[in-house]
This record gives structure tokens, C-alpha cells and sequence, in this order.
């Protein structure tokens, strides 16, 4: 029988549960600093079909390596292929405590040691949040994979749009109804830009979540008023410009600076950096 109040099986809310519940009570979910403080505030979670259009947009415009969701299925699930009318992506936002964006907030050159350890820590667990919730989906009779944790998945130059993944979490955000995307190229969320995400495509039958932005720029003060800029004065490169964000330099600039240093000072790994996801205005919340 089912529990009073307990959401409906395979409902949005049944999901949104799941990743909540690993969120609350992982042991992963901690920034491993000698305390007990958790990586990440309580995540976001929205809703894709992966019917939208803005999917197929995308794989044409990086065009051989990007994947449509049922692609990214498809190498998942080789026997039992799906069409795109049959696949939903859940996707989630994972914020950075406030305690990490305030010791970040102070830094100008060289990424705080709370926010190198969300970026490895804290990103472990974010993986791991990807393969429990496809592993606990697909026990439940809804097979699910985790786009970002295939062995296939991987980065190389397009061209074009420079540097890029054959499965962007930040653009399936998008489509999800998370957020839009800020001259910095980091996507703006309702708890700002100081996130990571993740995301899964599964075979279940879930509501796209509502755009509440009618373009994909919509919520920076940049694109939408001609003002702010904040960004731009955080990199200390000047990987950020009014032209948006050069990838070359930020690429060059985290591997060759700040993630030895990281290694070095506080023993991470990965590749932190992030001062223009913090002390400004999109910080922690939609600007304006
Ligand atoms: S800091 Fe300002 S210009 Fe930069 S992404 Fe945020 S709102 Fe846009
Ligand atoms: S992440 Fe890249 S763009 Fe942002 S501050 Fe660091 S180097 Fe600059």
C-alpha cells in the first residue's frame, strides 16, 4: 500500500525525491575538509522531453560528436534503442553553500580551498548522484542512463563553438527549464551561477519542466539590459570580454595555473577555478 503523502511512483515528484534523498543522506556529499560540511546545498531538479527541438539544435550545430538524448541511450541500451518520443532527461542543479561562495568571494587570482574541494569532492558525488539515480530508475522499470559517466563520453575542439563535450549538462539544463546562459558562459539558475550540474535520459514518461525565459540569454543583465559586466572584471585572464567567453584562454589558465596549484596547496584534484561565479550579481540568484 502506498504511503500517505509519498509521491506517485514514476511521477516527476517520485523522481525529484530520489536525487533529495541521496543529496540529504550520502556520505559523498561532503567537501571532506576535517568537518562534516555538506559539498553542495539542496539541489534543483527540472525536466526535459527529449523531443524538444533545442536537443536535435544542438547535435547539428557540433556536429559529428554531439549526442541527442537517444543516442546517448542508445550506447547505454544497444538491444532495446528508443525514439526520442519515449525518453525524458532529468537534469539538477547542485548550488555551492554559502560558505564556500563567501571564501571564494574573496579570492582574485587563485580558486578558495572550500571551492577546489567541491570541484573534486564534491564532483565525485555528483557522479556518483548520476549512476544511483539511472542505477535506481532503471531497478524500478524505467532504464536510465548517465550521458556524462559512458566510457564514450569525452571533450575535443568543434570548431566553431571551441572546446566541447559530446553531452553538455549545462545546455540540458537549459532545456530543462534551469536556467539561461550568461556572457560568461556559465548557465544563470533561480540559485545562480555558483552550481554544477548533472543529468540522466531515461525511458519513462515525465512533463517537460516550463521555460520561464523566452530566450537563452534571458536572465544576463548583459544581453537583457546592456549593463552589469560584472563577470569580465572577475577573470583574471581576461578570458571574458564583451565578445563572451574565449575557452582557449580559461582552458590554458585552469590547466597550466590553477589546478597545479589546487594539487599542490590543498591536494585536490580536478580543475577548479570559477572567480567569475561569484561576487556577482548572478551569483546566487536570478539578477535584477
Ligand atoms: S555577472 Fe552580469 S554580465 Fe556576467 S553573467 Fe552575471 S548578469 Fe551576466
Ligand atoms: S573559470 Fe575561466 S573565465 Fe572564469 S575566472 Fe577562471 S579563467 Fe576566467
Amino acid at each position: 500500500m502506498k504511503n500517505k503523502g509519498a509521491p506517485d511512483f514514476g511521477s516527476a515528484a517520485w523522481v525529484e525525491k530520489l536525487i533529495r534523498e541521496y543529496w540529504a543522506t550520502s556520505p559523498q556529499n561532503r567537501l571532506k575538509n576535517g568537518s562534516d560540511e555538506k559539498a553542495w546545498d539542496e539541489p534543483l531538479v527540472g525536466f526535459a522531453r527529449a523531443s524538444h527541438p533545442l536537443f536535435r539544435q544542438f547535435a547539428k550545430d557540433l556536429s559529428p560528436f554531439y549526442w541527442t538524448p537517444e543516442q546517448a541511450f542508445q550506447l547505454a541500451f544497444p538491444e532495446s534503442p528508443e525514439k526520442a518520443e519515449d525518453l525524458c532527461i532529468i537534469s539538477w542543479v547542485l548550488p555551492q553553500t554559502a560558505t564556500t561562495r563567501a571564501d571564494q568571494s574573496q579570492e582574485k587570482e587563485l580558486p578558495a580551498e572550500r571551492w577546489a574541494r567541491s570541484r573534486d569532492f564534491g564532483e565525485r558525488f555528483n557522479c556518483a548522484l548520476r549512476l544511483h539515480i539511472s542505477a535506481a530508475l532503471t531497478t524500478a522499470g524505467y532504464p536510465a542512463v548517465a550521458p556524462e559517466r559512458l566510457p564514450e563520453f569525452g571533450i575535443q575542439s568543434s570548431g566553431r563553438f571551441g572546446i566541447a563535450s559530446n553531452w553538455s549538462e549545462r545546455h540540458t539544463a537549459h532545456i530543462a527549464g534551469l536556467g539561461t546562459f550568461g556572457l560568461s558562459d556559465g548557465l544563470i539558475t533561480p540559485r545562480g551561477k555558483a552550481v554544477r550540474f548533472g543529468s540522466v535520459v531515461a525511458r519513462i514518461d515525465l512533463p517537460g519542466t516550463p521555460h520561464a525565459y523566452d530566450n537563452h540569454q534571458a536572465w544576463c543583465l548583459w544581453y537583457a539590459k546592456g549593463t552589469c559586466g560584472a563577470c569580465v572584471q572577475r577573470c583574471p585572464v581576461n578570458a571574458i570580454s564583451e565578445a563572451g567567453h574565449d575557452k582557449d584562454k580559461c582552458f590554458n589558465y585552469i590547466q597550466k595555473v590553477t589546478a597545479p596549484y589546487a594539487q599542490k596547496t590543498f591536494g585536490t584534484e580536478a580543475t577548479p577555478c570559477g572567480l567569475c561565479q561569484v561576487r556577482i550579481p548572478c551569483e546566487e540568484r536570478i539578477p535584477g
